[in-house]
């Protein structure tokens, strides 16, 4: 490969903005490389803040780009509509085919397959926010999953709008391994939130108890999904090799088998074999998987062999409202260690984790060396 080798980055999400800036900002030994990030959003969305948005105690999740976006990444505002791999072009809705060398595809999760508010992106989020302000005194909520999301929404919307009736409904409770802790459960009763094991249908909100005998009834007069979030159908409508899921097949060094041109990050992706058997769809991995996904398009463009991910986890976190939280404290396979902070400490905690997913960005985004930026059509950044 000769001449300037131009990267492509679709999705500016945590896995997307942390390739395209080890990419632009990594430049020892490498051929002078063009980073361009796809991504139709004004602002980088902090998607783990989203659940206050909606809950009206944050009025935005957005970040200004160059606050997170290295000034050698060309951002270019528009969604990639289709990825040709053979011809190393993808077709952009609004500026047309814009070619690559190498494509790193993380466009994330966030389209739930139902008609019910949700929390999964700015723009449901926004939507909640406002179907929550109209609820008078005594409404009821029902929130649908008592996954993370579920939980961390009723809490804080628990706190910010004490006279609303909240009800987490899933078909085992509180059953996941964070949620389900002792201290979890202790915070959402003290707040008035009520569990409930049933189901929600994604179609209409109506929920079905699972106590037998028990009738199904009618939605309330809110119903928050939270049970799930789909990806995007980019990789499928490409004819790229997807999971069941529709999320795109990667090997152990992120890179599409076949198709070594095309790396995945993040939620969209699923990684085969041994070395993703325990990552799941988190901001956690998808910024190491972001990170892992650049240093691979550098080793391969310097020659170097790439290496397989070896990513794992720290720390599960939830915010529980008000400055509490849960920090499980976990092995690197995600199975969780004897330790835990809860109440204020958690909360403290929680929201260091929050903080340090943005500063990772924002110090890879000043990351520096001697490269000098081609001259060509600039998109601004910002
Ligand atoms: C309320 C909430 C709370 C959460 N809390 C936590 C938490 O505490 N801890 C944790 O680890 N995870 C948490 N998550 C999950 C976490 O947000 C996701 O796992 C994470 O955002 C995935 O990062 P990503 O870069 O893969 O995708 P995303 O952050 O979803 O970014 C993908 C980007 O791609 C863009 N895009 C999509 N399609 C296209 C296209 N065709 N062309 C161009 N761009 C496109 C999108 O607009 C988006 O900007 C939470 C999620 C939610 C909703």
């Amino acid at each position: 490969m000769s001449g300037t080798v131009h990267v492509v980055v679709v999705g500016g999400g945590y896995a997307g903005v942390m390739a395209a800036n080890r990419v632009a900002g990594s430049t020892a030994g490498r051929p002078p490389v063009e980073v361009t990030l796809v991504d139709p959003g004004a602002q980088f969305t902090e998607r783990i803040r989203l659940h206050r948005v909606a809950a009206g105690s944050r009025d935005s999740a957005g970040v200004a780009w160059p606050t997170v976006l290295h000034p050698r990444v060309r951002r270019l505002p528009d969604r990639a509509l289709r990825i040709d791999a053979d011809r190393g072009s993808a077709t952009l809705q609004d500026s047309g085919p814009l070619g690559f060398d190498r494509l790193v595809y993380a466009v994330g999760s966030g389209e739930p397959s139902t008609p019910l508010l949700s929390v999964t992106d700015a723009a449901a989020a926004a939507r909640a926010r406002r179907a929550i302000a109209r609820l008078g005194p005594g409404a009821t909520v029902t929130v649908a999953g008592a996954g993370p999301t579920g939980v961390e929404l009723a809490s804080v919307l628990a706190v910010e709008r004490p006279e609303l009736r909240i009800t987490v409904v899933a078909p085992s409770g509180l059953a996941h391994p964070l949620t389900g802790k002792a201290a979890v459960a202790r915070r959402l009763s003290r707040l008035g939130v009520v569990v409930e094991r049933g189901s929600v249908d994604p179609a209409t909100g109506t929920v079905t108890p699972r106590t037998p005998g028990a009738h199904p009834r009618p939605p309330a007069a809110a119903t928050i999904w939270t049970a799930g979030f789909a990806v995007p159908s980019l990789a499928a409508d490409s004819g790229l090799p997807v999971d069941g899921g529709g999320r795109l097949l990667v090997d152990a060094t992120l890179a599409v088998p076949g198709h070594e041109c095309i790396l995945g990050a993040g939620d969209a992706v699923s990684v085969t074999g041994a070395a993703g058997l325990h990552l799941r769809a988190s901001c956690a991995i998808a910024l190491p998987m972001g990170a892992h996904a650049a240093d691979n398009v550098l080793a391969r463009l310097t020659g170097a062999a790439p290496s397989p991910i070896d990513a794992g986890y720290l720390a599960q976190c939830l915010d529980l409202g008000a400055g509490r939280g849960h920090v499980q404290f976990v092995r690197a396979d995600d199975t969780a260690r004897p330790w835990a902070l809860s109440g204020r400490p958690g909360g403290w905690g929680k929201e260091q984790i929050c903080r340090m997913t943005v500063a990772w960005l924002a110090g890879e985004a000043r990351r520096s060396g001697s490269y000098t930026w081609p001259a060509g059509p600039a998109v601004p950044v910002g």
